[in-house]
């Protein structure tokens, strides 16, 4: 204000001396007129003069000015000041983030709107194979896995891709697609090879050691079967030590063959025909309830006559660990309900029972690896602690889904989701 002051007293003064001049030489409006033309043509001047500097890059000092100009001078001046140290400032947080980036592990590679590479790490270099003049490609031309295909034109942004390095067949990635503006995507492809070496070591180490433990299992069985035979006036601490060593070889042996289902499931690929699942679910039925002498605790509803494209040994083993597990984890008295339906486009086997269920929280982790729910219960119930986890790879291998659903004191419902492609 005190600039445009500065201006306003020198205009004024002008037009006072005008006036006063005019007493002497009369004409004032003349006067007045020479005086605002003049002003006129200063303030066009001085436009000029600032276009001309801030055409100029306003590299320079700018020009020696008063009033009201100077003040602009100075502001578009310290403006320009703040903005080249922003300036510097994101151009180095731009270049530690390239730095930091180019320095990571992980392959990242930053994709535009048509997946073409605008920027990618070192690491990108090493394990997906991208040279410098890839640049601006679109990376489908440069990895052609049909499975990488898929993944990027879905952009699903949980999901995981597992493949072969495209540079080099020894590693192995995995990729994540990341996606951070409307258009632009992050892919960062990480090296697992360690870990699958190390899951591959301990898949070998069970494998291995179940084979080995087999055979004195059997050796042992034996030997204890003739002793059981032999002997009608042992002690009766010697016939309970023979029950007892009897149960726990019959459990050992019953683990290692769980063990090897479990790595054969994990490794080998099977055969496939086309299963007759009610044949197959009456037959388990029938053989469970032989087992428990219970011919009235199962009740079987076979509601479609849909059969499945499957390995019948692995479908048979799945079927009846979950039937096993609802007679197990129920009363002796209640029923357990099996059913094999249609719903839209899947196939569905339901087990359900009225036993104890399992806690919410214990859900999740019921088909891991020797998990147990509820631990604490009386040991001759547990079993390997493996079936669950053997009925989760079966069906992962017929690409079918298992739901579990529960209330404790009040039952589990067991399904296991059959997609259409799998009906035969
Ligand atoms: P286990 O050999 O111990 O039965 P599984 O893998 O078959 O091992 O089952 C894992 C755990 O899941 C069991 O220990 C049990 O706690 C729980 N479970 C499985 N089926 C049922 C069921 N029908 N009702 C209640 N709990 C169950």
């Amino acid at each position: 204000m005190a600039f445009w002051n500065k201006d306003l007293l020198r205009l004024t003064i002008t037009i006072v001396l005008a006036a006063i001049a005019s007493i002497f030489i009369g004409h004032f409006l003349y006067l007045l007129l020479i005086i605002c033309i003049g002003f006129i043509l200063r303030q066009a001047f001085l436009l000029n003069q600032l276009e001309q500097w801030l055409q100029s890059g306003a590299k320079q000092n700018y020009p020696a000015s008063n009033g009201l100009w100077e003040e602009i001078y100075y502001h578009i001046f310290r403006l320009k000041k703040a903005n080249k140290k922003r300036k510097k400032q994101l151009s180095r947080i731009i270049e530690q983030f390239r730095k930091s980036t180019a320095a990571l592990p992980d392959a990242v590679v930053v994709l535009g709107e048509y997946d073409e590479i605008a920027w990618f790490n070192n690491a990108a270099k090493l394990i997906l194979g991208l040279k410098k003049r890839d640049e601006g490609q679109r990376i489908p031309n440069l990895i052609r896995n049909p499975a990488f295909i898929e993944f990027l034109n879905n952009k699903d942004p949980e999901a995981i891709l597992s493949i072969q390095s495209p540079a080099n067949a020894q590693i192995m990635l995995q990729i994540k697609i990341v996606t951070y503006d409307k258009n632009a995507h992050l892919l960062v492809a990480h090296d697992v090879s360690y870990l699958k070496n190390i899951e591959r070591m301990r898949k070998d180490f069970v494998d291995n050691i179940s084979h080995e433990l087999r055979t004195p299992l059997t050796v042992l069985k034996g030997y204890l079967e003739t002793l059981d035979d032999m002997g009608d006036d042992y002690s009766p601490l010697l016939t309970h030590a023979l029950q007892q060593m009897n149960n726990q070889t019959l459990r050992m042996q019953h683990l290692v063959d769980d063990l090897l289902l479990l790595a054969n499931l994990e490794t080998k690929k099977s055969q496939n025909d086309c299963v007759e699942v009610s044949q197959l679910l009456r037959q388990i039925c029938h053989e469970s309830s032989a087992i428990e002498q219970l011919n009235s605790r199962i009740e079987l509803f076979i509601d479609s006559d849909v059969n499945l494209i499957g390995n019948d040994q692995e479908l048979r083993s799945a079927f009846s660990n979950l039937i096993v597990n609802a007679l197990k984890y129920s009363d002796q008295e209640s029923i357990v309900t099996v059913q094999w339906y249609q719903s839209g486009d899947s196939a569905i086997l339901n087990i359900t029972d009225l036993g104890e269920g399992i806690p919410e929280l214990e859900i999740p982790k019921i088909t891991e690896r020797f998990y147990r729910a509820n631990a604490q219960r009386e040991p001759e119930k547990h079993g390997t602690g493996l079936g669950l986890a053997i009925v989760k790879h079966t069906l992962s291998r017929h690409d079918a889904q298992l739901k579990i659903s529960s209330t404790v004191g009040k039952g589990s419902c067991f399904s296991c989701v059959f997609p259409k492609q799998r009906f035969c």
